[in-house]
């Protein structure tokens, strides 16, 4: 049965993109998987995997209405209509406010002078990207556009096709940071959640909250530590929050300036010379098939 793994944080810069680049290494040289980068407002797993693009789609924006004012004769009909106060006036000048327009269209039957069109904007695009790793989907919301939550459903629901079309066991995500409608998106329906974190004074904060998501769609989580041996004491504090709450400790990975090194080369962790790096992504990902294997079904091996 397929298994699915989203690796979240509570905020951004905490490591979680290359801890799950670096799973997406050591689960690959095991499992048929595919990856999904759920983070589509700032796509960053792409960087690490060297993959090649296979397939590019438009992603457009829902419908709202737009005015023409060559047309429009100030009659005022459709922002009476309006139940979503999304037809302003100034100065006799009826214009749409694309944010608060939810595309009901009736402005558009009860207009008079047939000035109102329904539009779609470019919104971003999706990816199907080639890595030595697995197929991995992806995208880019254009900055401002809206409706992250859905482009994240389409770049699952494409992982899941995919994964069922290749016979792939194990999706790996990479969630958005924080706990906005793109976290939830990207974490419905995943057999675990991994919660990377820093020790920062913010940390049990933001661990509390992206855990209380995942807790409020049912999906067990762990914890990861990046960077733990930089506050030592927020570490303990992290250690004692995470067994208060019944949550396992995966892994501590420790700081080396050789990890940053070797994200600005564009390589995984897996990669990094520091040996404690490397040791400590791979008992994060012994402790993540273990898990995974005890969530129901086998998860089963490569072959
Ligand atoms: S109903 Fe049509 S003509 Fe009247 S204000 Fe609206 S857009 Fe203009
Ligand atoms: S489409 Fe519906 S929500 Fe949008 S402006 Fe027209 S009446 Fe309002």
């Amino acid at each position: 049965m397929m298994k699915q793994l989203v690796v979240l944080s509570g905020k951004g810069g905490t490591g979680k993109t290359s801890v799950a680049a670096a799973l997406a290494v050591l689960a690959s040289r095991e499992r048929k998987i595919v990856l999904a980068d759920a983070d589509v407002d700032a796509a960053n797993l792409a960087i690490l995997l060297d993959p090649i693009e296979e397939e590019r789609v438009d992603f457009v924006s829902p419908e709202t209405a737009a005015i023409d004012p060559e047309r429009c004769v100030a009659c005022g009909l459709c922002a009476e209509a309006c139940r979503f106060d999304a037809i302003p006036v100034e100065d006799s000048v009826y214009r749409v406010d694309p944010l608060g327009c939810e595309g009901c269209r009736a402005c558009l039957w009860v207009c008079p002078e047939d000035a109102i069109r329904m539009e779609r904007e470019p919104a971003g695009f999706r990816l199907r990207s080639r890595t030595p790793y697995g197929l991995l989907h992806h995208a880019h919301l254009f900055p401002g556009a809206e409706n992250s939550g859905k482009l994240v459903s389409e770049v699952r629901r494409e992982a899941r096709r995919s994964a069922l079309d290749g016979g792939a066991d194990f999706i790996l995500i990479d969630g958005p940071p924080g706990i906005g409608c793109p976290v939830i998106a990207a974490s419905t329906g995943v057999d675990l959640a991994l919660l990377v974190a820093e020790p920062t004074v913010s940390a049990i904060h933001d661990l509390a909250r992206v855990r209380g998501a995942a807790e409020h769609f049912d999906v067990p989580c762990a914890i990861v530590v990046n960077k733990w041996d930089l506050n030592p004491g927020k570490t303990a504090e992290i250690e004692r929050f995470a067994a208060r709450d019944g949550l396992e400790i995966w892994g501590r990975i420790p700081y080396d300036r050789e990890v940053p090194r070797t994200l600005v080369m564009r390589r995984p962790i897996t990669e990094c010379p520091a040996e404690g790096v490397r040791k400590a992504i791979a008992e994060i990902w012994e402790a993540a098939r273990r898990a995974m294997d005890d969530a129901g079904d086998p998860f089963p091996t490569r072959g």
